[in-house]
C-alpha cells in the first residue's frame, strides 16, 4: 500500500492503485447514479440546473464529464466552453481529450507494443459498450 493524495478531495489516504479515495469514488458513483436519474427525465438540462436540483456540486460534475460518465453539448459539440482537449483544446464533449489526439495517443501505445491493429469498433458496438458504462447524456442549455 503506498499513500496518495486523492485526486478528488486531495486528501491523503491508503491507495490500491487508484486515484481516488474509495469515500470519494463511493460518493462519486452515489452521485452519477442521482444524476442519471434526473436526466432520464430532464433531457437537455444544463449544468447548474442539475447541480442545483440534485445538490451534487459542480466540482463533482466536471469530474465525471473527465471520467467519460457524461456528454455534455449538442452532437456537433458546439458551445460546450466546458472541456477542452488537454491535447489540442479543441473543445469537447467527454474525457480529457477530442478523438483525434485520442487516436493518436492510442496509435503511439499500441505501436509501441505490437503492430498488430485491433478490428474496427461500429459504431453500435462503441454505444453498447457506453450504455454498459452508463454514460448518461447531459446537455446545455442553448
Ligand atoms: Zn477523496
Ligand atoms: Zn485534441
Amino acid at each position: 500500500m503506498e499513500v496518495r493524495q486523492c485526486d478528488f478531495c486531495r486528501m491523503p489516504y491508503q491507495s490500491v492503485g487508484k486515484k481516488i479515495c474509495s469515500d470519494c469514488l463511493q460518493k462519486l458513483d452515489e452521485d452519477f447514479i442521482v444524476i442519471r436519474e434526473y436526466l432520464y427525465d430532464h433531457d437537455g438540462a444544463g449544468i447548474e440546473e442539475v447541480s442545483e436540483a440534485t445538490g451534487v456540486t459542480r466540482k463533482t460534475i466536471l469530474h465525471l464529464l473527465k471520467e467519460e460518465r457524461l456528454l455534455v453539448g449538442d452532437e456537433n459539440g458546439n458551445g460546450c466552453g466546458i472541456l477542452t482537449c488537454e491535447s489540442c483544446r479543441k473543445p469537447i464533449r467527454t474525457g480529457r481529450m477530442c478523438a483525434n489526439c485520442k487516436k493518436e495517443v492510442l496509435t503511439a501505445i499500441q505501436q509501441s507494443v505490437s503492430a498488430v491493429k485491433p478490428p474496427k469498433q461500429s459504431r453500435r458496438e462503441i454505444l453498447e459498450e457506453e450504455s454498459i458504462r452508463g454514460v448518461a447524456k447531459l446537455q446545455l442549455k442553448k
